[in-house]
Order: C-alpha cells, then sequence, then structure tokens
C-alpha cells in the first residue's frame, strides 16, 4: 500500500467526489475548495510534482485535461485558471502532481 494520498484516491483506497476519469487521468473535488468550483487534475501515475514529470506527453495531456474539466463544469467562457503549486516555495503540500481548476469567481493578481 501507497503512502502517496493521491494515489490511493487513484486506487479508491480513499473516497473522492470524482467527476471525470480517463485512461491516464482523474479529477475530484477539492475537499477545501477555494472557488465554486475547485477540481484537482491528476495523472494515475505517480509523479512527485511537476518539476519532477519529464514526460512531456503527460505534463500536456494533464493540461488538456483540466481544460475538458473547466468544460463540463460550464467555466469555460466565464473564465477559470489552472494552478499547479510546486515545491515548497510553490506552495505544494501533497507531492503527487495535481493541477487546481478554479472557477465560478474572478481570480485576483498577483497570487498570495
Ligand atoms: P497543494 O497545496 O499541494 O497544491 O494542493 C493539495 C490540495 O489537496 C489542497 O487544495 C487540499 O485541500 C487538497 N486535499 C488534501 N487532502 C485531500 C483529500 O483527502 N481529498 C481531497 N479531495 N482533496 C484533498
Ligand atoms: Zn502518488
Amino acid at each position: 500500500m501507497t503512502d502517496c494520498l493521491f494515489c490511493r484516491i487513484v486506487e479508491r483506497e480513499i473516497a473522492a467526489d470524482v467527476v471525470r476519469e480517463s485512461d491516464r487521468f482523474l479529477a475530484f473535488r477539492d475537499i477545501d475548495p477555494q472557488a465554486p468550483t475547485h477540481v484537482l487534475v491528476i495523472p494515475r501515475k505517480h509523479v512527485t510534482s511537476l518539476d519532477h514529470a519529464d514526460d512531456e506527453s503527460m505534463v500536456g495531456g494533464l493540461l488538456h485535461f483540466a481544460r475538458e474539466v473547466a468544460a463540463a463544469e460550464g467555466i469555460s467562457e466565464s473564465g477559470y485558471r489552472v494552478v499547479l503549486n510546486t515545491n515548497a516555495d510553490g506552495g505544494q503540500t501533497v507531492f503527487h502532481l495535481h493541477g487546481h481548476v478554479l472557477g465560478g469567481r474572478a481570480m485576483s493578481w498577483p497570487p498570495g
């Protein structure tokens, strides 16, 4: 059994509100939403962070999957933000590559 939280969600050992899945990726609602829509998109395969992701097709595929999630959530036209917190200064707390798809409200800039 892995001790990676998101691998355990992929394996369905931990419950999550899954909104979309493909052969390579999974999308589920963040447990602590920061916007009306807050969905996490992850590769099924464990990769620690964007900094560790050397598979171009996985990185590109993850963004494409985020775009599909935004469309399914109905936030494509109003707009959304995809965030990849990476390593300590990036604010990453779960070390399995993931993108946050945030929308349903206007985002501010710069981020905190
Ligand atoms: P990070 O801070 O690494 O960019 O994002 C990790 C995200 O995972 C946070 O937004 C946090 O709320 C979310 N999260 C942490 N534990 C769980 C969990 O058990 N289930 C779900 N659905 N989200 C989680
Ligand atoms: Zn993992």
